[in-house]
């Protein structure tokens, strides 16, 4: 699963970027993704229930969960048009599972801004027209195909072609797919689309160090908009957050109490996208090692397991489960055993975030 992070130049994006992906590339080794390109980097999520099963269960190493973050440059009006980097930058869209896109809502007179006027809706305005207007092209590239399988009598072209017909009359309006309600058939019938504005997205708002809780009415407006088209809205100085972040953990703490801050706002914008994902964590934790695992909400414990090692799937046998409020009153992994509330749950179980599991894998 994978975010990518988008915005108008001078936004704060790299920053943003860097700052967010800086603290995990000495420990990548945990995480195996594929591969991880000039422009792609892991953000770790923090969880503050690692710290917690840590007090009984005390572990040679502590893993939370990560997520790959892409950064994807090269927006300009006209993308869809292929002008500038639009085609590529379009095609890296496809690829992701949700959008970070930063919106500039500082001032500061020595970062100019690319249309002139610091004005966050409108940038959202300007990539939003694109992707929009990339969609309904391969909207209409799709339907003559549609059309032609659903006369030949393929139910399921007919369900493709009542799905882009609704899509269109959305897109024409100029709203996003994300805010469009469709039939589960139907939407499942174009999900291999890979349909831009009909993926989860996140605001990122980048804001004055002086209006850390966003409440410049730029912000305001950000989150007005978020909640008409679906997404959500986070609250970052990328500048600061960039500092706080180069800092050694003594000087990390002063800084956040100075500034107001219980915690970086990187570790929400970590969290919040693990969300936009639709991402939950389940724990493993013996000695060796305490770790998060992300699975799609939903998930069925076999597919939860995939996660750890994709034999799993069809090898599970059982799991074995207990939650933190259990490990909190009984200690002890034996007693909680020993008070039954150990339980086992097979294939059809749904796993729930902050399970605490041992899998039983067959051979
Ligand atoms: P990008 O083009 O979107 O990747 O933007 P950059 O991350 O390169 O930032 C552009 C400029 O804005 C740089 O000079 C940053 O130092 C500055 N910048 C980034 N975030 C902030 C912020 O939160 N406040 C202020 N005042 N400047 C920022």
């Amino acid at each position: 699963m994978e975010a990518g992070i988008v915005g108008l130049p001078n936004v704060g994006k790299s920053t943003l970027f860097n700052a967010l992906t800086s603290s995990v590339s000495a420990q990548s080794a945990n995480y195996p993704f594929c591969t991880i390109e000039p422009n792609e980097g892991i953000v770790s999520v923090p969880d503050a229930r690692l710290s917690r099963i840590t007090q009984y269960i005390v572990p040679q190493k502590i893993i939370p969960a990560a997520l790959k973050l892409v950064d994807i440059a090269g927006i300009v009006k006209g993308a869809s048009d292929g002008e500038g980097l639009g085609n590529k930058f379009l095609s890296h869209i496809r690829q992701v599972d949700a959008i970070m896109q930063v919106v500039r809502c500082f001032e500061d007179p020595d970062v100019i801004h690319v249309s002139g006027n610091v004005d966050p809706i409108a940038d959202i305005d300007t990539i939003e027209t694109e992707l929009v207007l990339a969609d309904m092209q391969t909207l209409e590239n799709a339907l003559p195909r549609a059309e032609k399988s659903a006369r030949g009598g393929d139910k399921d072209a007919k369900l493709r072609v009542s799905a882009i017909q609704k899509c269109n009359a959305h897109l024409e309006s100029e709203q996003p797919l994300r805010a469009l309600e469709l039939p589960e058939a139907e939407a499942a019938a174009i999900s291999s689309y890979g349909l831009m504005t009909a993926k989860p997205i996140l605001y990122v708002a980048n804001v004055d160090e002086n209006d850390l809780a966003g409440e410049h009415e730029l912000v305001q407006k950000v989150r007005e908009h978020a909640k008409k088209s679906g997404a959500s809205v986070a609250c970052v100085c990328a500048k600061l957050e960039a500092e706080i972040a180069e800092l050694d953990e003594a000087d990390r703490a002063e800084m956040l109490a100075d500034v107001g801050l219980e915690e970086p706002s990187l570790n929400v914008i970590a969290r919040q996208t693990y969300r936009t994902l639709g991402l939950q964590s389940y724990f493993t934790a013996g000695e060796k090692e305490v770790r998060a695992w992300p699975f799609r909400i939903g998930s069925t414990a076999p597919q939860a397991a995939s996660v750890i090692h994709t034999d799993f799937e069809h090898k599970f046998i059982r799991a074995e489960i207990y939650s933190l409020a259990d490990l909190e009153e009984y200690k002890t992994e034996k007693e909680i055993r020993a008070a039954g509330k150990l339980r086992a749950e097979g294939k059809a179980y749904i796993m729930q975030d902050g399970d605490i599991c041992h899998f039983l894998i067959g051979p």
